[in-house]
């Protein structure tokens, strides 16, 4: 963690929730995060609650995220949401290339750059998510396919696009799965990206947030969280528990 950079962390619910359960989870944030000041904290509830999370987080320093984006604005893409209707519903962030949407939903680089593009178009903050398969990392092409995935927006929206989004180290083989990167490990991948970034523009680099995710957890969160380059934490399970997450946020400033 830099003091150059406000840490960020995400709590990224996907599938999840239920109009009762949300409710609670986000009174208790909302109680917790007046804990946190200096730092930046949203919730990327499915789409469906997105309308009834900005109720409740309204006039609270917790932001509001969208787990995915459509390329388009409007039209006939059944099942799509657009950028400008997440913003009507009070997103600030967007999250763009999730592991989950990649394998699942077979998103390549081109599709998840032109969702970053998107979301940045309409002014929401894209979450840039980058990371290896378990297969890639024992071949040893853990940086070859993050810079990829990097390029790929590089390449169609330049470095200063990047002035304005947060990007997400996430191991594939380290989500959901229990186990996670060494704060070693991911800081080096965290560094080798902040220095691709650098080589373009490195005022841009120097206050780019790059978090790690992959079973953040409130008992591995501050070790990762010592690592220079590592800005924060996109966290998935954990985010479902209140007690559990706020003890993740609060890993920032131990
Ligand atoms: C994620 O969904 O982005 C994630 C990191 O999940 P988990 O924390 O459960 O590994």
């Amino acid at each position: 963690m830099s003091p150059v950079r406000p840490a960020f962390v995400a709590g990224n619910w996907k599938m999840n929730g239920a109009l009762a359960t949300n409710a609670a989870l986000l009174e208790k944030l909302r109680a917790g995060l007046s804990v946190c000041k200096t730092m930046e904290v949203a919730v990327f509830p499915p789409f469906p609650y997105l309308d009834q999370a900005a109720r409740l987080l309204s006039g609270a320093t917790l932001a509001l995220g969208a787990q995915d984006v459509s390329i388009h604005a409007a039209g006939a893409y059944t099942g799509e949401v657009a950028a400008t209707m997440l913003v009507e519903f009070g997103c600030r962030h967007a999250l763009v290339g999730h592991s989950e949407r990649r394998s699942l939903h077979q998103e390549t680089d081109a599709l998840v750059a032109q969702k970053f593009g998107a979301a940045q178009a309409a002014g929401l903050i894209p979450v840039l998510c980058l990371g290896e398969t378990l297969a890639e990392r024992q071949v040893g092409e853990t940086l070859t396919v993050v810079m990829r995935q990097l390029e790929a927006v590089l390449a169609r929206y330049g470095v200063h696009s990047l002035a304005n989004a947060v990007l997400a180290y996430e191991p594939v083989w380290a989500i959901g799965a229990g186990r996670t990167a060494t704060p070693e490990a991911a800081q080096a991948v965290h560094l080798a990206l902040r220095q691709q970034v650098a080589l373009r523009d490195a005022a841009i680099a120097e206050k780019l947030r790059i978090v790690y995710g992959g079973s953040v957890k409130a008992d591995n969160a501050a070790q990762l969280f010592a690592a220079p380059d590592i800005d924060g934490a996109l966290v998935g399970g954990a985010a479902l528990n209140a007690d559990e997450f706020l003890a993740i946020c609060r890993a920032v400033n131990p």
